[in-house]
Protein backbone atom coordinates (compact mmCIF):
# COMPACT_ATOMS: atom_id res chain seq x y z
CA UNK A 1 0.00 0.00 0.00
CA UNK A 2 1.22 3.75 -1.00
CA UNK A 3 2.07 5.68 1.94
CA UNK A 4 -0.67 8.69 2.88
CA UNK A 5 0.31 11.89 0.37
CA UNK A 6 0.72 14.96 2.08
CA UNK A 7 -0.92 17.87 0.83
CA UNK A 8 2.57 18.89 0.05
CA UNK A 9 5.49 16.78 -0.48
CA UNK A 10 8.88 18.76 0.32
CA UNK A 11 12.50 17.31 -0.16
CA UNK A 12 15.11 17.50 2.21
CA UNK A 13 17.98 19.49 1.93
CA UNK A 14 19.94 16.26 0.70
CA UNK A 15 17.60 14.95 -1.42
CA UNK A 16 17.76 18.53 -3.55
CA UNK A 17 19.65 17.83 -7.26
CA UNK A 18 23.30 18.38 -7.16
CA UNK A 19 23.53 18.08 -10.76
CA UNK A 20 21.37 19.27 -13.77
CA UNK A 21 20.20 16.92 -16.45
CA UNK A 22 20.81 17.45 -20.03
CA UNK A 23 18.23 15.71 -21.64
CA UNK A 24 19.83 16.24 -25.13
CA UNK A 25 22.70 13.85 -24.06
CA UNK A 26 19.36 11.12 -24.45
CA UNK A 27 18.38 12.43 -27.83
CA UNK A 28 19.46 9.74 -30.71
CA UNK A 29 18.19 13.01 -33.06
CA UNK A 30 19.59 16.25 -31.52
CA UNK A 31 18.22 19.89 -31.57
CA UNK A 32 19.64 21.84 -34.67
CA UNK A 33 22.70 23.89 -33.79
CA UNK A 34 22.39 27.75 -33.62
CA UNK A 35 23.89 29.30 -37.04
CA UNK A 36 25.50 32.39 -38.17
CA UNK A 37 22.86 34.28 -40.80
CA UNK A 38 25.77 35.94 -42.30
CA UNK A 39 28.06 32.59 -43.51
CA UNK A 40 25.29 29.90 -42.78
CA UNK A 41 27.72 27.80 -40.43
CA UNK A 42 27.06 26.19 -36.84
CA UNK A 43 27.81 28.69 -34.06
CA UNK A 44 30.87 27.56 -32.29
CA UNK A 45 31.83 28.43 -28.38
CA UNK A 46 33.87 31.05 -30.12
CA UNK A 47 30.99 32.19 -32.12
CA UNK A 48 28.73 32.95 -28.89
CA UNK A 49 31.77 34.27 -26.54
CA UNK A 50 31.51 38.01 -27.55
CA UNK A 51 27.42 37.72 -27.09
CA UNK A 52 27.56 34.80 -23.69
CA UNK A 53 29.10 34.31 -20.60
CA UNK A 54 32.32 31.40 -21.70
CA UNK A 55 30.59 28.53 -19.71
CA UNK A 56 27.30 29.13 -20.48
CA UNK A 57 28.42 29.25 -24.28
CA UNK A 58 29.66 25.40 -23.59
CA UNK A 59 26.39 24.25 -21.90
CA UNK A 60 24.78 25.76 -24.92
CA UNK A 61 26.74 23.74 -27.13
CA UNK A 62 26.82 20.74 -24.80
CA UNK A 63 24.25 17.83 -26.46
CA UNK A 64 26.63 15.02 -24.69
CA UNK A 65 27.09 15.40 -21.05
CA UNK A 66 24.16 14.23 -19.20
CA UNK A 67 24.35 15.68 -16.09
CA UNK A 68 26.56 19.22 -15.42
CA UNK A 69 27.25 19.81 -11.10
CA UNK A 70 25.37 22.65 -10.37
CA UNK A 71 28.35 24.70 -8.63
CA UNK A 72 28.15 25.19 -4.69
CA UNK A 73 27.51 28.66 -4.98
CA UNK A 74 24.18 28.23 -6.66
CA UNK A 75 22.89 25.32 -4.64
CA UNK A 76 23.48 27.76 -1.52
CA UNK A 77 21.34 30.24 -3.54
CA UNK A 78 18.70 27.62 -4.45
CA UNK A 79 18.13 26.97 -0.69
CA UNK A 80 16.56 30.32 -0.08
CA UNK A 81 13.67 29.48 -1.81
CA UNK A 82 13.74 25.46 -2.70
CA UNK A 83 12.85 23.04 -2.98
CA UNK A 84 9.77 24.05 -4.22
CA UNK A 85 6.73 22.19 -2.97
CA UNK A 86 4.99 19.40 -5.11
CA UNK A 87 1.34 20.05 -4.00
CA UNK A 88 -1.42 17.73 -4.37
CA UNK A 89 -4.32 19.74 -5.39
CA UNK A 90 -7.19 17.91 -3.06
CA UNK A 91 -9.37 20.52 -2.78
CA UNK A 92 -9.34 20.92 -6.93
CA UNK A 93 -9.91 17.28 -7.56
CA UNK A 94 -13.02 17.52 -5.17
CA UNK A 95 -14.09 20.88 -6.60
CA UNK A 96 -14.35 18.93 -9.74
CA UNK A 97 -15.03 15.70 -8.41
CA UNK A 98 -12.98 13.81 -10.30
CA UNK A 99 -11.44 10.43 -9.63
CA UNK A 100 -7.82 11.79 -11.26
CA UNK A 101 -5.06 12.98 -8.76
CA UNK A 102 -3.98 16.35 -9.84
CA UNK A 103 -0.32 17.76 -8.34
CA UNK A 104 0.95 20.67 -9.07
CA UNK A 105 4.98 21.92 -8.75
CA UNK A 106 4.77 25.77 -7.40
CA UNK A 107 7.55 27.73 -8.48
CA UNK A 108 5.94 30.95 -7.44
CA UNK A 109 7.87 31.08 -3.97
CA UNK A 110 9.93 33.70 -4.39
CA UNK A 111 9.52 37.72 -5.02
CA UNK A 112 10.35 37.46 -8.95
CA UNK A 113 7.24 35.34 -8.42
CA UNK A 114 8.44 32.71 -11.24
CA UNK A 115 10.83 29.90 -12.00
CA UNK A 116 13.01 32.30 -14.05
CA UNK A 117 15.29 32.81 -11.07
CA UNK A 118 16.39 29.15 -11.54
CA UNK A 119 18.10 30.13 -14.85
CA UNK A 120 19.05 33.72 -13.87
CA UNK A 121 21.22 32.93 -10.41
CA UNK A 122 22.79 30.52 -12.77
CA UNK A 123 23.75 32.71 -15.79
CA UNK A 124 24.67 35.71 -12.93
CA UNK A 125 27.27 33.40 -11.29
CA UNK A 126 28.97 32.69 -14.70
CA UNK A 127 29.19 36.53 -15.64
CA UNK A 128 30.78 36.66 -11.98
CA UNK A 129 33.15 34.08 -12.33
CA UNK A 130 34.19 35.62 -16.06
CA UNK A 131 34.89 38.72 -13.74
CA UNK A 132 32.35 40.21 -15.66
CA UNK A 133 31.33 43.92 -14.65
CA UNK A 134 27.34 43.41 -15.36
CA UNK A 135 25.02 41.63 -18.16
CA UNK A 136 22.21 42.99 -20.40
CA UNK A 137 18.77 41.89 -21.01
CA UNK A 138 15.23 41.86 -22.17
CA UNK A 139 12.12 41.44 -20.08
CA UNK A 140 8.55 41.12 -21.54
CA UNK A 141 5.90 40.97 -18.78
CA UNK A 142 8.76 41.48 -15.99
CA UNK A 143 9.15 38.39 -14.31
CA UNK A 144 12.37 37.69 -15.99
CA UNK A 145 14.06 41.35 -15.38
CA UNK A 146 13.07 40.96 -11.66
CA UNK A 147 14.61 37.49 -11.82
CA UNK A 148 17.56 38.41 -13.04
CA UNK A 149 18.15 41.96 -11.04
CA UNK A 150 17.54 39.73 -7.81
CA UNK A 151 20.28 37.19 -8.97
CA UNK A 152 22.90 40.28 -9.97
CA UNK A 153 22.14 41.87 -6.59
CA UNK A 154 23.19 38.96 -5.37
CA UNK A 155 26.64 38.75 -6.90
CA UNK A 156 27.27 42.63 -6.84
CA UNK A 157 26.98 42.36 -11.02
CA UNK A 158 25.14 45.04 -12.83
CA UNK A 159 22.18 44.46 -14.39
CA UNK A 160 20.51 46.73 -17.28
CA UNK A 161 16.90 45.63 -18.45
CA UNK A 162 15.28 46.85 -21.96
CA UNK A 163 11.68 46.41 -20.66
CA UNK A 164 9.00 46.14 -23.82
CA UNK A 165 7.40 49.68 -23.60
CA UNK A 166 4.24 48.60 -22.71
CA UNK A 167 4.15 46.74 -19.81
CA UNK A 168 7.08 49.36 -18.41
CA UNK A 169 4.35 51.84 -18.55
CA UNK A 170 1.44 49.08 -17.54
CA UNK A 171 3.96 47.58 -14.87
CA UNK A 172 4.86 50.39 -12.65
CA UNK A 173 5.70 47.82 -9.69
CA UNK A 174 7.33 45.28 -11.51
CA UNK A 175 9.91 48.06 -13.04
CA UNK A 176 9.94 49.24 -8.87
CA UNK A 177 10.83 45.98 -7.81
CA UNK A 178 13.86 45.43 -10.27
CA UNK A 179 15.03 48.62 -9.32
CA UNK A 180 14.84 48.15 -5.44
CA UNK A 181 17.29 45.20 -6.77
CA UNK A 182 19.69 47.81 -8.28
CA UNK A 183 18.85 47.54 -11.85
CA UNK A 184 18.58 50.13 -13.97
CA UNK A 185 15.38 49.66 -16.67
CA UNK A 186 15.06 51.21 -19.68
CA UNK A 187 11.54 51.12 -21.91
CA UNK A 188 12.37 49.75 -25.38
CA UNK A 189 12.62 50.93 -28.28
CA UNK A 190 15.33 53.29 -26.36
CA UNK A 191 17.19 56.04 -28.14
CA UNK A 192 20.15 54.26 -26.28
CA UNK A 193 20.70 51.56 -28.93
CA UNK A 194 20.98 52.09 -32.79
CA UNK A 195 18.26 49.65 -33.22
CA UNK A 196 16.00 51.37 -30.81
CA UNK A 197 16.41 54.87 -32.77
CA UNK A 198 15.26 53.07 -35.76
CA UNK A 199 12.42 51.23 -34.73
CA UNK A 200 11.02 54.69 -33.02
CA UNK A 201 11.79 56.31 -36.21
CA UNK A 202 10.12 53.81 -38.28
CA UNK A 203 7.33 52.98 -36.30
CA UNK A 204 6.69 56.88 -34.70
CA UNK A 205 5.11 56.14 -31.71
CA UNK A 206 4.90 52.16 -31.04
CA UNK A 207 5.14 50.31 -27.58
CA UNK A 208 7.74 47.82 -28.23
CA UNK A 209 8.06 44.30 -28.24
CA UNK A 210 10.16 41.33 -27.10
CA UNK A 211 12.20 40.58 -30.17
CA UNK A 212 12.87 44.33 -30.51
CA UNK A 213 14.18 44.42 -26.74
CA UNK A 214 16.33 41.17 -27.20
CA UNK A 215 18.45 43.63 -30.40
CA UNK A 216 18.32 46.18 -27.76
CA UNK A 217 19.82 44.43 -25.15
CA UNK A 218 22.59 42.44 -27.36
CA UNK A 219 23.55 45.40 -28.98
CA UNK A 220 24.29 47.36 -25.37
CA UNK A 221 26.08 44.05 -24.30
CA UNK A 222 28.38 43.88 -27.21
CA UNK A 223 28.89 47.41 -27.21
CA UNK A 224 30.18 47.72 -23.32
CA UNK A 225 33.20 46.54 -21.90
CA UNK A 226 32.83 43.69 -19.66
CA UNK A 227 29.20 42.84 -20.24
CA UNK A 228 27.49 40.06 -21.49
CA UNK A 229 24.02 39.37 -23.29
CA UNK A 230 21.52 36.81 -20.78
CA UNK A 231 18.67 35.60 -21.68
CA UNK A 232 15.38 34.03 -19.87
CA UNK A 233 14.48 31.49 -21.93
CA UNK A 234 13.94 29.30 -25.50
CA UNK A 235 18.12 28.79 -25.00
CA UNK A 236 20.02 24.70 -24.22
CA UNK A 237 20.94 26.39 -21.62
CA UNK A 238 18.10 27.71 -19.84
CA UNK A 239 16.31 24.57 -19.72
CA UNK A 240 19.33 22.85 -18.80
CA UNK A 241 18.86 25.40 -15.65
CA UNK A 242 15.59 24.77 -15.23
CA UNK A 243 16.14 20.84 -15.15
CA UNK A 244 15.91 21.62 -11.39
CA UNK A 245 12.44 21.51 -11.59
CA UNK A 246 11.56 18.50 -12.57
CA UNK A 247 14.68 16.63 -10.79
CA UNK A 248 12.92 17.97 -7.35
CA UNK A 249 9.36 16.72 -8.84
CA UNK A 250 10.78 13.15 -9.94
CA UNK A 251 12.37 12.79 -6.64
CA UNK A 252 9.07 13.63 -4.23
CA UNK A 253 6.63 11.74 -6.60
CA UNK A 254 9.40 8.59 -6.65
CA UNK A 255 9.37 8.96 -2.63
CA UNK A 256 5.85 7.82 -2.46
CA UNK A 257 5.96 5.99 -5.71
CA UNK A 258 3.78 7.71 -7.40
CA UNK A 259 4.09 7.11 -11.89
CA UNK A 260 2.24 10.14 -13.17
CA UNK A 261 0.41 9.35 -16.61
CA UNK A 262 0.35 13.15 -17.95
CA UNK A 263 2.75 15.83 -17.55
CA UNK A 264 1.15 19.40 -18.64
CA UNK A 265 3.43 22.63 -18.74
CA UNK A 266 2.53 26.01 -19.94
CA UNK A 267 5.23 26.69 -23.16
CA UNK A 268 6.15 30.18 -24.17
CA UNK A 269 9.96 30.01 -25.05
CA UNK A 270 9.47 26.54 -23.66
CA UNK A 271 11.81 26.94 -20.44
CA UNK A 272 9.39 25.37 -17.80
CA UNK A 273 7.97 23.00 -19.88
CA UNK A 274 11.88 21.77 -20.74
CA UNK A 275 12.80 21.88 -17.28
CA UNK A 276 9.40 20.04 -15.82
CA UNK A 277 9.80 17.46 -18.14
CA UNK A 278 13.27 16.72 -18.54
CA UNK A 279 13.92 14.11 -16.79
CA UNK A 280 10.70 12.19 -17.50
CA UNK A 281 11.79 12.73 -21.09
CA UNK A 282 14.87 10.97 -20.51
CA UNK A 283 12.99 8.17 -19.19
CA UNK A 284 11.11 8.11 -22.69
CA UNK A 285 13.99 8.58 -25.02
CA UNK A 286 15.96 5.63 -22.81
CA UNK A 287 12.85 3.27 -23.30
CA UNK A 288 12.05 3.29 -19.16
CA UNK A 289 8.53 4.70 -18.72
CA UNK A 290 6.42 6.09 -21.06
CA UNK A 291 4.63 9.80 -20.34
CA UNK A 292 1.96 11.76 -21.75
CA UNK A 293 3.38 15.11 -22.29
CA UNK A 294 1.50 17.95 -23.37
CA UNK A 295 2.13 21.53 -24.19
CA UNK A 296 -0.10 24.56 -23.67
CA UNK A 297 0.20 27.85 -25.66
CA UNK A 298 -1.60 30.93 -26.32
CA UNK A 299 -4.30 30.92 -29.07
CA UNK A 300 -3.18 34.22 -29.83
CA UNK A 301 0.36 32.64 -29.95
CA UNK A 302 0.10 29.39 -31.34
CA UNK A 303 4.00 28.83 -32.21
CA UNK A 304 3.93 24.53 -31.95
CA UNK A 305 0.15 23.87 -33.13
CA UNK A 306 0.38 26.74 -35.85
CA UNK A 307 3.92 27.54 -36.62
CA UNK A 308 6.78 26.09 -39.19
CA UNK A 309 9.47 24.01 -38.20
CA UNK A 310 12.51 25.59 -39.60
CA UNK A 311 15.35 28.27 -39.26
CA UNK A 312 14.17 31.74 -38.19
CA UNK A 313 15.79 34.57 -36.57
CA UNK A 314 15.29 34.99 -32.30
CA UNK A 315 14.60 38.52 -32.52
CA UNK A 316 12.98 41.32 -34.53
CA UNK A 317 15.68 43.29 -35.32
CA UNK A 318 17.54 40.14 -36.92
CA UNK A 319 20.83 40.17 -34.75
CA UNK A 320 20.59 36.55 -33.08
CA UNK A 321 21.87 33.65 -34.49
CA UNK A 322 19.16 31.52 -36.31
CA UNK A 323 17.45 28.54 -34.51
CA UNK A 324 15.53 26.11 -35.61
CA UNK A 325 12.29 25.87 -34.23
CA UNK A 326 8.15 26.14 -34.31
CA UNK A 327 7.90 29.71 -35.00
CA UNK A 328 5.38 32.20 -36.25
CA UNK A 329 8.24 34.11 -38.18
CA UNK A 330 9.63 36.76 -36.11
CA UNK A 331 8.12 39.31 -37.57
CA UNK A 332 5.04 38.17 -35.94
CA UNK A 333 3.44 40.38 -33.19
CA UNK A 334 1.36 38.91 -31.41
CA UNK A 335 -1.98 40.49 -30.02
CA UNK A 336 -2.08 42.15 -26.59
CA UNK A 337 -2.67 38.71 -24.43
CA UNK A 338 -2.39 39.30 -20.57
CA UNK A 339 0.14 36.36 -20.42
CA UNK A 340 3.04 38.33 -21.37
CA UNK A 341 5.51 35.59 -21.13
CA UNK A 342 3.80 33.61 -23.94
CA UNK A 343 3.98 36.22 -26.19
CA UNK A 344 6.64 34.90 -27.86
CA UNK A 345 7.03 33.93 -31.46
CA UNK A 346 9.66 31.10 -31.53
CA UNK A 347 10.02 28.00 -28.83
CA UNK A 348 12.73 26.34 -27.66
CA UNK A 349 14.74 23.97 -30.19
CA UNK A 350 14.64 21.08 -27.51
CA UNK A 351 11.14 21.13 -27.54
CA UNK A 352 10.95 21.80 -31.10
CA UNK A 353 12.52 18.87 -31.30
CA UNK A 354 10.99 17.28 -28.86
CA UNK A 355 7.59 17.62 -30.47
CA UNK A 356 8.48 17.04 -34.21
CA UNK A 357 9.78 13.38 -32.67
CA UNK A 358 6.56 13.11 -31.38
CA UNK A 359 7.50 12.71 -27.88
CA UNK A 360 4.95 15.58 -26.52
CA UNK A 361 1.99 16.95 -27.71
CA UNK A 362 0.33 21.11 -27.84
CA UNK A 363 -2.74 22.23 -27.44
CA UNK A 364 -3.45 25.85 -27.72
CA UNK A 365 -6.32 27.47 -25.36
CA UNK A 366 -8.21 30.93 -25.29
CA UNK A 367 -7.54 33.73 -22.80
CA UNK A 368 -10.94 33.84 -21.33
CA UNK A 369 -11.19 30.03 -20.75
CA UNK A 370 -7.72 29.92 -19.11
CA UNK A 371 -8.67 32.66 -16.68
CA UNK A 372 -11.34 30.88 -15.91
CA UNK A 373 -9.81 28.06 -14.80
CA UNK A 374 -7.02 30.66 -13.17
CA UNK A 375 -9.86 31.71 -11.29
CA UNK A 376 -11.45 28.31 -10.29
CA UNK A 377 -7.95 27.29 -9.14
CA UNK A 378 -7.24 30.45 -6.94
CA UNK A 379 -11.00 29.83 -5.05
CA UNK A 380 -9.92 26.38 -3.83
CA UNK A 381 -6.26 26.33 -3.90
CA UNK A 382 -5.63 29.35 -2.68
CA UNK A 383 -2.96 30.66 -4.32
CA UNK A 384 -3.67 33.61 -7.28
CA UNK A 385 -1.79 32.15 -10.51
CA UNK A 386 -0.08 33.84 -13.08
CA UNK A 387 -1.75 33.96 -16.48
CA UNK A 388 0.76 31.87 -18.29
CA UNK A 389 0.79 29.19 -15.74
CA UNK A 390 -2.80 29.34 -16.14
CA UNK A 391 -2.52 28.01 -19.47
CA UNK A 392 -1.21 24.76 -17.52
CA UNK A 393 -4.05 24.90 -14.86
CA UNK A 394 -6.92 25.08 -17.91
CA UNK A 395 -5.97 21.84 -19.83
CA UNK A 396 -5.14 20.03 -16.43
CA UNK A 397 -8.68 20.84 -15.49
CA UNK A 398 -10.19 19.43 -18.92
CA UNK A 399 -8.39 16.24 -18.51
CA UNK A 400 -9.30 16.24 -14.86
CA UNK A 401 -12.85 16.57 -16.12
CA UNK A 402 -12.30 13.97 -18.68
CA UNK A 403 -11.24 11.26 -16.22
CA UNK A 404 -14.94 12.10 -14.49
CA UNK A 405 -16.63 10.90 -17.87
CA UNK A 406 -14.94 7.98 -18.21
CA UNK A 407 -13.99 7.19 -14.37
CA UNK A 408 -10.18 6.73 -14.96
CA UNK A 409 -7.91 7.73 -11.69
CA UNK A 410 -5.31 9.22 -13.87
CA UNK A 411 -2.63 10.90 -12.32
CA UNK A 412 -1.49 14.51 -13.41
CA UNK A 413 1.31 16.70 -12.85
CA UNK A 414 1.46 19.84 -13.82
CA UNK A 415 3.73 23.04 -13.69
CA UNK A 416 2.40 26.28 -11.42
CA UNK A 417 4.97 28.24 -13.09
CA UNK A 418 4.34 31.46 -10.52
CA UNK A 419 1.93 34.10 -8.91
CA UNK A 420 -0.19 36.93 -10.79
CA UNK A 421 0.26 39.40 -8.29
CA UNK A 422 1.12 42.02 -10.85
CA UNK A 423 -1.38 40.23 -13.59
CA UNK A 424 -4.60 42.89 -11.91
CA UNK A 425 -5.43 44.29 -14.82
CA UNK A 426 -6.09 41.09 -16.52
CA UNK A 427 -7.93 39.90 -13.84
CA UNK A 428 -9.80 42.68 -13.96
CA UNK A 429 -10.59 42.83 -17.27
CA UNK A 430 -11.60 38.77 -16.52
CA UNK A 431 -13.94 40.20 -13.30
CA UNK A 432 -15.63 42.76 -15.75
CA UNK A 433 -16.41 40.71 -18.73
CA UNK A 434 -14.62 42.71 -21.04
CA UNK A 435 -11.77 40.48 -21.60
CA UNK A 436 -11.29 38.73 -25.63
CA UNK A 437 -9.79 36.35 -27.43
CA UNK A 438 -8.11 37.12 -30.35
CA UNK A 439 -7.15 34.29 -32.61
CA UNK A 440 -4.60 35.29 -35.82
CA UNK A 441 -6.15 34.25 -38.98
CA UNK A 442 -4.22 31.99 -41.20
CA UNK A 443 -3.14 34.79 -43.82
CA UNK A 444 -1.44 36.96 -40.67
CA UNK A 445 0.69 33.64 -39.88
CA UNK A 446 1.29 33.02 -43.34
CA UNK A 447 2.46 36.57 -44.06
CA UNK A 448 4.79 36.91 -41.24
CA UNK A 449 6.19 33.24 -42.16
CA UNK A 450 6.77 34.33 -45.48
CA UNK A 451 9.34 36.65 -44.15
CA UNK A 452 11.38 33.77 -42.42
CA UNK A 453 14.97 33.41 -43.99
CA UNK A 454 15.29 30.68 -46.86
CA UNK A 455 17.21 27.96 -46.11
C1 LIG B 1 8.15 33.52 -18.42
C2 LIG B 1 7.08 32.75 -17.82
C3 LIG B 1 6.53 31.64 -18.48
C4 LIG B 1 6.90 31.21 -19.87
O1 LIG B 1 8.25 31.02 -20.12
P1 LIG B 1 8.82 29.59 -20.48
O2 LIG B 1 10.22 29.86 -20.87
O3 LIG B 1 8.00 29.03 -21.58
O4 LIG B 1 8.74 28.79 -19.25
C5 LIG B 1 5.56 30.91 -17.83
N1 LIG B 1 5.12 31.25 -16.61
C6 LIG B 1 5.61 32.31 -15.95
C7 LIG B 1 5.08 32.64 -14.61
C8 LIG B 1 6.61 33.09 -16.54
O5 LIG B 1 7.11 34.14 -15.88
Amino acid sequence: MSKEIPYKIYLEEQEMPKEWYNVRADMKKKPAPLINPGTRQSMSVQDLEPVFCKELCEQELNNDDAFIEIPAEIREFYKMYRPSPLVRAYCLEKALGTPAHIYYKFEGNNTSGSHKLNSAIAQAYYAKKQGLKGVTTETGAGQWGTALSMACSYFDLDCQVYMVKCSYEQKPFRREVMRTYGAKVTPSPSMETEIGRKMNADFPGTTGSLGCAISEAVEAATKQEGYRYVLGSVLNQVLLHQSVIGLETKTALDKYGIKPDMIIGCAGGGSNLGGLISPFVGEKLRGEADYQIIAVEPASCPSLTRGSYVYDFCDTGRVCPLAKMYTLGSSFIPSANHAGGLRYHGMSPVISELYDQGLIEARSVEQTAVFEAAQKFARVEGILPAPESSHAIRVAIDEALKCKETGEAKTIVFGLTGTGYFDMYAYGAYNDGTMSDYIPTDEEIAASLAMVPQA
